[in-house]
């Protein structure tokens, strides 16, 4: 039986062990990351993500995440969404000049920092904030 008693304390509940929930996801979120850092997309001759993978399209992945709207994503706006500030994205080295890295989603190829798909997810420890230097790398579209 339901009564106001038992929803104050599932209320109280809830409150005490959010802070908790945050701090689990976060964990899980950095160890998910670390595997990721191993990969360096200058290593072995990189190369960018093929235009015509089919996973990036059906992501709807473009390297100039500018160009499309993205939607706010919890205390994220899109227009500070990139996959440089993406938590599936491993900074490699740099290709022909451009910001590059290795996607947990497109392991066909290295995307680009500037770009941005539909699934991207806040870097935890990250303040929703495009980092500095964040404008989009010039060059063609996907
Ligand atoms: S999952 Fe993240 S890193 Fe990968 S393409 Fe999408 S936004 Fe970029």
């Amino acid at each position: 039986m339901k009564t106001p008693v038992n929803r104050r304390k599932f209320c109280q509940n809830v409150v005490a062990t959010a802070p908790l929930a945050v701090f689990a996801a976060q964990s899980l979120a950095q160890a998910g990351a670390q595997p990721v850092k191993t990969l360096s997309p200058g290593t072995g001759g990189a190369k960018w993500l093929p235009v015509d993978d089919p996973t990036a399209k059906a992501l709807g992945y473009v390297i100039d995440a500018t160009k499309v709207e993205r939607v706010k994503k919890g205390d994220t706006d899109g227009k500070d969404q990139f996959c440089r500030n993406c938590q599936l994205y491993a900074k490699g080295d740099d290709i022909d000049g451009k910001e590059a890295g290795k996607c947990l989603m497109l392991p066909a190829g290295s995307v680009h920092g500037s770009g941005w798909c539909k699934s991207w997810v806040k870097k935890a420890g990250n303040a929703g904030r495009a980092p500095q230097g964040c404008s989009p790398d010039s060059g063609g579209e996907f």
